[in-house]
């Protein structure tokens, strides 16, 4: 099945806003086997608007809009593509009733006027139940079967209302005869991308999935995809190269799709009711925000200590000034000091440390920007490693925090930190 997306809006126009909302669709959408044939962008004109969609439905029957349903004078999406359909616009009572209820219950206070409008509907449109806002979705349907759904702009509930609503009633639609493209995400970390080839090599082929390498600064995705199949055979076939997979690269896997290695961590750490503290230079608190922005995490993290100076080093966290003096900060003894230091000062069964040069400026010969020591005491056994970490300070200081993330992991799960070099876009 094919359909044309339209995404409504000056501001799309003008580049102030990116249009996601179009690449959300046609992700989402394949997996339920629709082809996302062309995409329209237009402002908030009537005229632009109905003509996008006249020729989005004569090229393939089926439509879907985004913005311009909000309750301003630049909302012009219902009542221009109404008057294609050659319909009039009618006020539904039971949604403005539904809109007056909520803002009563949210906002403590009656509606504004103007939000009467997002309770006018084309004759004969069906509602799509909007979980996130106040204004329906509209699914408009000519005596040919063409349609047209009109979607919010806004992200959220864009989101909301696709998977809610709109994917649904498209599934019904294609019935069980539809041929879906479907992908699942392997994430790994802490093993340069070449390092994965080979191994993968050394599987021979990967039988019915398409394998594609995502390095990133968080590691190495690897995503499967399986085209043009059954939804039931599609699943079956990703779970089995998932499988192959594991086989050769399983221990540097922490998860899957949208995985956090940071949730990975809390959750190794809550089996095993540990407790982490960090002890961050270079990365100025991203280890810390990295654990803390995981719901729940206040159960497993207690705390840190920020110590960018030496002289914090010290005095925070115990590190022997003779010790800074002679090694310097980026060195071994000092970050293990660092990671030992956290530990005695909160009292976590976990220290991680992390000290690097995450440049532009501060490398030598010796210690070249990118040189990231990150240490791991638990209950008093201290492991470290040397990165050699690539990219701009962001990166840098990013994949610090992630193999700071991977150290832990890997120590829960395997007893070791220590794993093969080439780690994290690591040289040498
Ligand atoms: P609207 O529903 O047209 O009032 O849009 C509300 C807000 O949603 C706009 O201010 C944009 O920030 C955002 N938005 C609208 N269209 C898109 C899009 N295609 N992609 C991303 N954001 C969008
Ligand atoms: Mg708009």
């Amino acid at each position: 099945m094919h359909i044309e997306v339209v995404t409504i809006g000056d501001e799309l126009l003008l580049g102030y806003t990116i249009d996601t909302n179009a690449a959300h669709l046609a992700r989402t959408l394949a997996g339920e086997g629709v082809e996302i044939s062309r995409r329209t962008t237009v402002g908030d004109t009537a005229d632009a608007i109905a003509a996008a969609v006249r020729e989005g439905l004569d090229r393939a029957g089926a439509v879907i809009t985004t913005g311009g349903l909000g309750p301003t004078s630049d909302d012009l999406t219902k009542p221009s593509i109404a008057a294609l359909f050659g319909r009039g616009m009618v006020l539904d009572e039971e949604h403005l009733a539904w809109m007056e209820q909520r803002f009563a219950r949210l906002f403590q206070r009656p509606m504004p006027a103007a939000n009467r409008q997002q309770a006018m509907l084309p004759e004969g449109a069906r509602k799509l139940r909007n979980n996130h806002g106040s204004a329906p979705g509209i699914w408009l349907e000519d005596d040919r079967g063409r349609w047209v759904a009109m979607l919010p702009g806004v992200p959220r509930e864009m989101r909301g209302m696709l998977a809610d609503t709109l994917a649904p009633l498209i599934r019904e639609r294609l019935g069980d005869d539809r041929r879906v493209v479907r992908s699942r995400t392997l994430r790994t970390t802490g093993i340069g991308e070449s390092f994965i080839a080979d191994r993968v090599a050394s599987l021979g082929a990967i039988e019915d999935a398409g394998l594609a390498y995502l390095p990133n600064a968080e590691g190495t995705d690897l995503r499967l995809t399986v085209r043009d199949a059954r939804p039931a055979d599609a699943e079956r076939r990703l779970a089995a190269a998932a499988e192959r997979l594991r086989t050769v690269v399983g221990d540097a896997i922490y998860g899957e799709d949208g995985a956090d290695l940071a949730a990975v961590v809390l959750d190794l750490c809550r089996e095993r009711k540990l407790t982490i503290s960090v002890a961050e230079s270079c990365t100025g608190g991203l280890l810390g925000a990295r654990l803390t922005a995981i719901p729940g995490s206040s159960d497993v993290v207690v705390g840190g200590v920020i110590a960018y100076s030496n002289a914090l080093k010290a005095s925070l966290l115990a590190v022997p000034s003779p010790m800074l003096a002679e090694h310097g900060a980026v060195s071994d003894p000092v970050v293990r000091a660092m990671a030992s230091g956290a530990r005695a000062a909160t009292g976590a069964a976990m220290g991680l440390a992390i000290t690097g040069i995450a440049g532009p400026g501060g490398g030598t010969d010796e210690k070249p920007v990118g040189t990231v020591w990150i240490a791991c005491d638990l209950d008093g056994v201290v492991e470290s490693r040397r990165l050699r970490l690539i990219g701009d300070r962001a990166e840098i200081r990013q994949r610090a925090a992630q193999a700071a993330l991977e150290m832990a992991r890997r120590r829960m799960l395997y007893g070791s930190a220590l794993w093969e070099p080439a780690a994290l876009g690591a040289k040498g």
